[in-house]
C-alpha cells in the first residue's frame, strides 16, 4: 500500500508545468485530486518517476456562464460543484452526477478534469460530458485544443490527451429554454463506481416535441457510448412513452457491456434500457414538460 518513489514537482504556473511534462515526458504524471492516481501508485499500477503537482496554480478554480457555455476550471472539485448555486439552478445533470460520485471525502479534492483525463469508461462524468455535449480545453506548448467531448475518449484509459497536455476547462454549452438534463446511476451501494447509468440532456419545443437530445452511458463500454441510435429516433418526435420506451431499448441495442463482478452483460443491456428510460423521463420533466 505504499506507492514507489517519485520526484514531487510543484509548478506555481501552466507554462511550467508544461515544461515539466516536456521534460520528463511519459515518466511525469499531473497530479490533481489524487483520488485515481494516487490509489493507483498504491496498487503500482502506475509508477510515475515525477508527480507534478498543479494544485498550487492559480485561477484554475471556477465555475461561471460567458460567451454562450459553462465554463468550469481544470481544478474545479466535485464539491464546488455539488455546491454551486449555478449548477444547482441550471445544470441539474451535472448536480446528479457529481452526487454519486465516490463519498464527501473523496469529492472534496477530486477534480471534474481528473475524471475526464483519467479516461475510466466507469467513471460518471464521461457520460454526462457526452450527453451535454461539452468540450474539453487542452492546454499545451502550442496553446489550447479544444476537443469534443463525443471524440476526446479513445479506449479504457486513454483519451485525445497528449502527454505534454493538461485539463484547464471544460465547456458545456449553456442550454436553451425548455431543456432539461438528468443522469439515472445504478451502483452496488452507496460510493460505488456504476453497474451501469444514463446520462440524457434534452431540448422540447413548446408542443413537447424533441428539438435537441444527447443520451451518454457509463461502464458499459471501453469509453462512454454516445447513444447515438435513440438520439436520432427521438430527434422531432414527442417525449411519449411509447417513444421513450422505443429510445431506451436502442440506447440497450448500442451498450457493449461486458460480464464482471457488477453482474452479467444481458443483465446491464436490460438495465440501460430502464436507466435510460427514468433519464429520459426525468430530463423531459426537467424539461418543463
Ligand atoms: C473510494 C473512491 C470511490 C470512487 N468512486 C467514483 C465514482 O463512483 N464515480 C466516479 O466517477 N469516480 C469515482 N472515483 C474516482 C474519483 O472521482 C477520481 O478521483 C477522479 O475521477 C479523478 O480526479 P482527480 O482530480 O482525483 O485526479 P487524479 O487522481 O489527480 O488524476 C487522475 C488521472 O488524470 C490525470 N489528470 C488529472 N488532472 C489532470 C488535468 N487537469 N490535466 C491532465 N491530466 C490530468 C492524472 O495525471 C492521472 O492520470 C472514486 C475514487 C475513490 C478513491
Amino acid at each position: 500500500m505504499i506507492p514507489p518513489a517519485f520526484e514531487y514537482l510543484r509548478p506555481k504556473t501552466i507554462p511550467e508545468a508544461i515544461d515539466f511534462l516536456q521534460q520528463y515526458g511519459d515518466d511525469a504524471k499531473i497530479l490533481s485530486g489524487g483520488q485515481s492516481l494516487i490509489p493507483l501508485m498504491k496498487f503500482r499500477l502506475a509508477r510515475p518517476g515525477y508527480l507534478i503537482d498543479i494544485n498550487r496554480i492559480s485561477g484554475l478554480s471556477y465555475i461561471k456562464e460567458e460567451g454562450g457555455y459553462l465554463k468550469i476550471g481544470g481544478l474545479t472539485r466535485e464539491s464546488e460543484l455539488e455546491h454551486s448555486p449555478l449548477i444547482r439552478a441550471k445544470y441539474p445533470i451535472l448536480l446528479d452526477t457529481t452526487r454519486v460520485i465516490a463519498d464527501p471525502q473523496v469529492r472534496n479534492m477530486a477534480t471534474l478534469a481528473g475524471n475526464l483525463a483519467h479516461g475510466d469508461p466507469a467513471n460518471d462524468h464521461p457520460a454526462t460530458m457526452v450527453a451535454l455535449g461539452a468540450q474539453i480545453v487542452a492546454t499545451g506548448p502550442k496553446g489550447e485544443r479544444v476537443l469534443p467531448a463525443e471524440s476526446f475518449f479513445v479506449t479504457l484509459f486513454t483519451t485525445e490527451l497528449q502527454h505534454d497536455e493538461i485539463v484547464t476547462e471544460i465547456r458545456i454549452p449553456v442550454q436553451p429554454p425548455r431543456s432539461g438534463g438528468a443522469y439515472v446511476k445504478l451502483e452496488r451501494k452507496v460510493g460505488d463506481f456504476a453497474t451501469a447509468a444514463v446520462a440524457a440532456q434534452l431540448t422540447v419545443d413548446d408542443k413537447g416535441v424533441c428539438q435537441k437530445v444527447g443520451i451518454g452511458l457509463t461502464n458499459v463500454g471501453a469509453t462512454p457510448v454516445k447513444a447515438s441510435k435513440a438520439e436520432e429516433f427521438l430527434q422531432g418526435k414527442k417525449l411519449d412513452e411509447a417513444n421513450i420506451t422505443q429510445a431506451a431499448q436502442l440506447a440497450a441495442d448500442d451498450a457493449q457491456p461486458s460480464s464482471d463482478l457488477r453482474g452479467p452483460a444481458e443483465y446491464k443491456k436490460g438495465l440501460v434500457k430502464e436507466l435510460t428510460r427514468r433519464a429520459l423521463v426525468r430530463a423531459y420533466e426537467r424539461a418543463g414538460k
